[in-house]
């Protein structure tokens, strides 16, 4: 026991100034006599000294027999935790005399102090041994090849599209999208197709009630556009469109279409023939000439059909071309005025042009591919060809 009961007078042998150091008699830090009659307990210096001394090398030897760091983390609780010796001092202080308790304090306290050093000494000792275990054992091999990571690219569709893209917006051209699942009137009424029309016969598409349809083009993008009055309008809208078609060599129920529109005042047809005679220079070659042809269409009046001659013969007839010399490439005409007029633009004073073009039609006759279905198929052996 640290503690035991005394009756004798106890002295102070020295006495240590916090600021100026030990002062010997001066009376302020003197500690004053303690009567015998108190019957309190008092602990001797030396003797607390010896039991904190064995308190250490106790701690000191564990540590040291510690072989690893949950080992060494035991002995941290047994010596420094709620059940340690040092807290047991501690917890004993109460029975101390007020003039005692501050030294005692110090006393465990620089004990404590030691321990807790030697322990984190041992710790990084510990650490410092297994990060170097690892980094024996795990020795990497910056000689080995690195895993090669697998990189896609990019499909004909979209090849075409952005090289189409490149040549419009070079022109002045915005591209707009618009929505798959279109109302009925942008898709066919707005465009003069009114229900009754038999044009809406040959794009027979997929309804999801009387009124909402997966649309049938991408013009549907250009009346948006139209309603939003902004003049001049330079756009060209790529985007999926979906038919009631059965799936063979040259159908698909949902293929691409890139549409253009252009109005503005005084716009001739003539300015629709140079646009896309530069396009198709552009896309298909510097020496590329072009045919229209008269067709028709309900939302343009005149309409026409556009053959590029041949990009494999020249024109002079080929395989490709089925000896013609020329390849059908896209649809056009003039903006009708009625559906200017539906979209709240005025006739008088505006017109423009409209053109549509089959992306895959493109992508096909640009790679040489006789089967449309290829495209959708997402045969890796075929689509690394590109
Ligand atoms: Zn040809």
């Amino acid at each position: 026991m640290y503690l035991r009961r005394r009756k004798r007078v106890a002295y102070v042998t020295s006495f240590k100034c916090p600021v100026i150091g030990n002062v010997g008699g001066t009376a302020d830090y003197v500690r004053p006599f303690q009567e015998t009659e108190t019957g309190r307990f008092f602990m001797e210096d030396e003797q607390m000294n010896e039991k904190l001394e064995q308190i250490k090398a106790e701690a000191m030897a564990k540590i040291k027999a510690a072989s690893d760091l949950d080992a060494l983390n035991d002995v941290r609780v047994s010596q420094l935790g709620k059940k340690g010796a040092l807290t047991s001092i501690l917890k004993g202080m109460k029975d101390v005399s007020a003039e005692e308790r501050p030294k005692i304090g110090q006393m465990v306290n620089e004990a404590r102090a030691e321990i807790e050093a030697a322990l984190e000494a041992q710790k990084k000792a510990m650490e410092s041994k297994v990060r170097e275990a690892k980094m024996k054992s795990e020795v990497i091999d910056v000689t080995l090849p690195a895993k090669k990571l697998k990189v896609g690219h990019k499909h004909p569709n979209m090849i075409a599209l952005e090289e189409m893209e490149d040549i419009f917006i070079g022109m002045g051209y915005e591209v707009v999208e618009g929505p798959e699942v279109e109302k009925d009137y942008y898709n066919f009424e707005a465009l003069n197709i009114p229900a009754d029309h038999p044009a809406k016969d040959e794009q027979d598409t997929f309804y999801v009630n009387g009124d909402i349809l997966l649309r049938t083009q991408t013009s549907s993008a250009q009346v948006h556009e139209m309603e939003k009055g902004r003049i001049p309008i330079k756009m060209i809208s790529p985007g999926r469109v979906f038919r009631a078609d059965e799936v063979d060599a040259t159908h698909s129920p949902s293929f691409h279409q890139v549409e253009g529109l252009l109005i503005d005042e005084h716009v001739t047809f003539a300015d629709l023939k140079g646009t896309l005679a530069e396009f198709s220079k552009e896309m298909f070659g510097a020496d590329t000439k072009v045919k229209f042809r008269p067709h028709h269409f309900p939302f343009t009046e005149p309409s026409a059909e556009m053959d590029v001659s041949c990009f494999k013969c020249g024109g002079k007839g080929c395989r490709f071309c089925k000896g013609s010399g020329w390849i059908e490439i896209l649809g056009c005409g003039m903006v009708h005025p009625h559906v200017l007029e539906m979209s709240g633009i005025d006739p008088e004073k505006y017109n423009g042009f409209a053109f549509g073009i089959g992306l895959e039609r493109i992508a096909l006759l640009k790679y040489e591919i006789d089967d449309m279905r290829l495209l959708y198929e997402n045969d890796i052996r075929f689509l690394n060809q590109f």
